[in-house]
């Protein structure tokens, strides 16, 4: 489902959005271009939500996101936000760890896996994971290749992630044409110089209405609510209003992650690559790190992010110690509801919002857990809610 839940009512001129991360300022952003008055409330004193950049003497760090995967339309419209965009250094290698640095495909690889190609599918049901759909085609490659290419980006592996969650579109056929069918828009990392906060500022200024930090006005559920919250903190805001969409967003489940940033000196083993992912079987407890200095200009230190937020700071040093690499201060962010998983529990919940016949009908759903997990599926999400036909 790549759609908020609910729709808005257009003779009601303003909108009331609970949430000043991405998705609240993405809604704020949209429907102020649409002419609605803009009324947005966050409980805490800043607005970005996960998005936080720091800067240090050393340079920039980001506690959460460090790039938008932008197409050519996503980056006009950054543009016409007054951002000066920062291209994330062309060519720049991804590596598998395993004792030693791996590309993920080689040669050899991709033969053995061609003639598989031609092979149909499993079917797909609501159950069916990443990992039993791509077994046929990758055998045990989708716990060394699959599963961590997707740790990157869901923080867990193929067999905890479900094909009708992540890619609902998905359909069966030969492996081929599913894989056709998976590839998008050409699209590259994009950030900005003073970091992606910078993003959360120009959004915050194009909104045309009022931004409440701080927020301790009680929640009331009127003509446009939009709410962009994590799921349980969305529950906890309608408990008194829908008691079955309250109850239905607590059980969406949420993974752990721990963000750290170690401040070493320049590792030439570095140079030139984008960054590292763990197979499980690495026996190293990062899932993957990202070399910033490579990535952008001004940033600095290499993060690494982890499962889990407890006993992180060892957790990093030991990994240091398996990969040879100088230890250094560390900057750690924990989150204990980093990301939703987008598993079954997901699929099933959110039919489950959308059908209930007791949801009230001025109230929209929108955030990470809804309708993609990357600021990239956010942008375009949002942007077709508000009826913007215009390009982005
Ligand atoms: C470590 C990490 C790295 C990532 N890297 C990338 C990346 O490189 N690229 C990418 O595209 N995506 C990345 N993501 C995913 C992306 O960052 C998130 O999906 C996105 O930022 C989530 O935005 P959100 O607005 O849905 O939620 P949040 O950022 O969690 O914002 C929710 C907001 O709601 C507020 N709130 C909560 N309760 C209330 C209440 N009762 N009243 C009012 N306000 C309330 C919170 O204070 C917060 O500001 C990453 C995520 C993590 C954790």
């Amino acid at each position: 489902m790549k759609t908020p839940i609910g729709s808005l009512n257009p003779a009601v001129r303003s909108v009331h959005i609970w949430g000043g991360g991405v998705a609240g300022l993405l809604m704020g952003h949209f429907l102020s271009r649409q002419g609605f008055d803009v009324q947005l409330y966050e409980k805490s004193d800043r607005l970005g939500g996960k998005i936080q950049s720091h800067q240090l003497p050393e340079g920039i760090i980001e506690a959460g996101p460090n790039a938008i995967f932008a197409t050519a339309e996503i980056e006009s419209w950054l543009q016409s936000l007054g951002l000066t965009l920062i291209p994330a250094t062309p060519k720049l290698k991804r590596r598998l760890w395993n004792g030693t640095p791996l590309a993920p495909m080689s040669l050899g690889l991709a033969l053995k896996l061609l003639p598989k190609l031609f092979k149909r599918t499993p079917s797909v049901n609501d159950g069916i994971t990443v990992a039993q759909f791509f077994r046929p085609l990758l055998g045990t490659h989708v716990e060394s290749l699959l599963s961590p290419a997707l740790q990157g980006v869901y923080g867990c592996g193929a067999d905890e992630l479900t094909i009708a969650s992540v890619w609902p579109q998905l359909r069966p056929g030969r492996y081929w044409q599913v894989l056709r069918s998976l590839k998008g828009t050409r699209a590259r990392s994009v950030s900005f110089k003073g970091g992606m906060s910078e993003f959360i500022q120009a959004l915050a200024k194009s909104i045309k209405g009022q931004i409440h930090l701080n927020n301790t006005s009680a929640f009331e559920l009127r003509p446009n609510t939009i709410i962009c919250t994590e799921a349980p903190a969305a529950s906890l805001l309608l408990n008194g209003s829908w008691a079955e969409g309250a109850r239905l967003l607590e059980r969406l489940e949420y993974l752990p992650l721990s963000s750290v940033t170690v401040l070493t000196p320049e590792i030439p083993e570095t140079r030139g690559v984008f960054g590292y992912l763990f197979p499980r079987a690495s026996g190293v407890n990062t899932l993957g790190v990202l070399f910033n200095r490579e990535i952008f200009p001004q940033r600095t230190g290499m993060t690494f992010i982890l499962p889990g937020t407890e006993d992180v700071e060892a957790r990093v040093r030991t990994d240091l110690q398996k990969l040879s690499w100088p230890t250094g201060d560390i900057k750690m962010h924990s989150w204990t509801k980093a990301l939703p998983r987008y598993n079954q529990t997901r699929t099933t919940t959110l039919k489950a919002l959308q059908h209930d016949p007791e949801r009230p009908f001025e109230l929209i759903l929108f955030g990470n857990y809804v309708a993609g997990i990357s600021l990239r599926d956010m942008i375009q999400t949002a942007k077709s809610f508000s009826g913007t036909h215009a390009p982005l």
